[in-house]
């Protein structure tokens, strides 16, 4: 039988057209060996009110990145259904076996939930998940915000993002919604390979999808788990669904204007950096150095970068093995303050 027309086995004990709020579970049967008519409990909040637009906000989608469930976490405990014009669908933790082990992909059966996209109702648990998603959550959607930050592997700089689509209409509102998050950068986001990603599932169907990367290295910061709590709430603002403006400051337009902006590791070893994040960078200047470890006297190779711009990514963990990313370079935009 043709996989999308099987129901999906996820059962919610939310009910999504019940106005108030709601916190109870996304229920994934799994039977393993330590219980064998056991469910994976993925919490989520509904939160309802009257008309208007639906927003779906998500973090964990990669187990390891904190600052979004921090904050819908948050979000999830304050938000009051009189204060909500229309509906907000909360998952703070999306790749919950993940997000439990602290890993980026599940310790089930090591899915990388934001490489399975579309999913499929018969396959692993990460695909279980996925399907879900595509087939019963974003179809009630009108914004969608999926939290990311750099996990354990990864460090950026805070920004809110979206991509370049072939609806330009489509475009531009997601681009406002980027804005109005209000992050100190703001991208126009390019990606290694957007197949499989929730954000492609989401901007297919027509959504005004908004994505972060917040910092990283496996954990959260005061001044990123901020952003992340204000970000939400304006979003929520710039939907119509709470009231009042976001309040948003200045933010520094970046572009990812090709793939020459992904500089990767053809060297194992010690990594030096010679640029931080946000550091100015013209091309072919030195931005990291990988020292060999496996004896002294040997030279370090340079990495240099390819386009004139700043350091928007870089490799956290000190070792850096071949093929990992070791930095990314974003071009600045002329203007701070598209609207
Ligand atoms: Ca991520």
């Amino acid at each position: 039988m043709d996989a999308c027309r099987l129901a999906s086995p996820i059962v919610p004990t939310v009910d999504f057209g019940t106005k108030g709020v709601q916190h109870g579970f996304l229920r994934l049967p799994y039977s393993g060996d330590d219980s064998a008519w056991g469910s994976v409990m993925i919490p989520i909040s509904v939160i309802a009110n009257g008309r208007g637009p639906t927003a779906l906000l998500t973090g964990g989608n990669h187990g390891d990145e904190y600052e979004g469930p921090v904050a819908l976490f948050d979000l999830a405990r304050s938000l009051a259904a009189d204060a909500v014009r229309g509906r907000v669908i909360i998952v703070p933790a999306m790749n919950y076996p993940a997000f439990r082990a602290g890993t980026r992909t599940s310790p089930i059966d090591k899915g990388n939930l934001n490489r399975t996209f579309p999913g499929r109702p018969d396959g692993t648990i990460t695909e279980k998940i996925a399907d879900y998603f595509t087939r019963h959550l974003l179809p009630l959607a009108d914004v969608v915000l999926d939290f990311h930050s750099g996990g354990r592997t990864l460090e950026f700089l805070p920004y809110a993002a979206a991509h370049e689509l072939p609806d330009k209409e489509q475009e531009r509102r997601c681009f406002a919604a980027v804005a109005a998050f209000g992050a100190p950068y703001s991208m126009r986001m390019r990606e290694i390979d957007a197949i499989g990603m929730y954000d492609t599932a989401a901007e297919v169907m027509g959504k005004v999808f908004v994505t972060t990367e917040l910092a990283g290295g496996g954990t959260a910061r005061a001044v990123t788990v901020a952003i992340a709590r204000r970000g939400a709430r304006n979003l929520l603002q710039h939907a119509g669904i709470l009231d009042g403006q976001p309040e948003t400051g200045p933010t520094l337009w970046l572009d990812m204007p090709s793939s020459e902006c992904f500089g990767f590791a053809e060297d194992d070893g010690l990594v030096e950096p010679r640029k931080d994040l946000g550091d100015q960078v013209r091309k072919g200047e030195v931005l990291a150095c990988i020292h060999p470890t496996g004896r002294t006297g040997t030279a370090p190779a340079e990495h240099r970068a390819a386009l004139d711009g700043v350091l928007a990514a870089r490799h956290f963990p000190g070792l850096v093995k071949v093929g990992d990313c070791l930095a990314v370079v974003a071009t600045v935009e002329e203007s701070t303050t598209r609207a």
